[in-house]
């Protein structure tokens, strides 16, 4: 792995306010996609490319597809994929997620787009799941605010937002066709797989 361009990656974000997963949080991803010997993956919300790049590097053989709204993050993504080579690895969409309608199946749906969006994400997509295969979904502790009271929660937009992630959570755990497991890394994270396996 180049450390030296994953830095930059790192810093640019932090220069330019991009929100990229937590260390922690893209080392419980790669390490469960190796695990599961994951080999497609779709993301939602490609930011700069950071993950997805993280994601391919850890095997020659994954294929990642990820969607990005806002050009000028797809841009800097499609530069920094091409800095690492992974052009036929890691295909790019400059779309709105909801808009794009995708026929092939994935190993793995990483949910990390608009947070108050999930549950549409998820029904979306969730056709494009393998029978086998997981949707993982990162920040779902925002920050600390889903444990919080939400008289504590002085924003409106912010409590609007711990609002929409606790009914995904709540989504999730009452979802008749999948079992979710919440780990507390990085800022939150779930993982959901279909109950039945054909
Ligand atoms: N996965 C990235 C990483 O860790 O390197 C970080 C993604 S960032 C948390 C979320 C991104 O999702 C933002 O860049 C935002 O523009 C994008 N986004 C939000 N809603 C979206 C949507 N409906 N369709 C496509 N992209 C979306």
């Amino acid at each position: 792995m180049n450390e030296v361009l994953i830095r930059e990656i790192k810093e640019y974000a932090k220069q330019n306010d991009v929100p990229i997963m937590q260390d922690e949080g893209i080392e419980f991803l790669t390490n469960f996609i190796v695990k599961n010997q994951i080999t497609t993956i779709l993301e939602i919300g490609t930011a700069i490319g950071y993950s997805a790049i993280m994601m391919a590097l850890t095997n020659p053989r994954i294929k990642v597809v990820s969607i990005e709204r806002d050009e000028e993050r797809y841009l800097e993504a499609l530069k920094n994929v091409k800095k690492f080579g992974l052009e036929t690895r890691i295909t790019l969409l400059f779309k709105d997620a909801l808009e794009v309608n995708l026929k092939e199946k994935f190993d793995l749906i990483f949910l990390d787009g608009a947070k108050g969006q999930n549950i549409n994400f998820f029904e979306h997509f969730e056709r494009n799941l393998e029978n086998d295969g997981f949707i993982i979904t990162d920040n779902i502790g925002f920050h600390g605010y889903v444990e919080k009271d939400e008289s504590e929660i002085k924003s409106r937009n912010l409590r609007g937002l711990v609002k929409k992630i606790k009914a995904y959570i709540e989504y999730l755990k009452e979802n008749p066709n999948y079992t979710t497991t919440f780990y507390k890394k990085g800022d939150g994270i779930s993982v959901t797989q279909k109950k039945e396996i054909r």
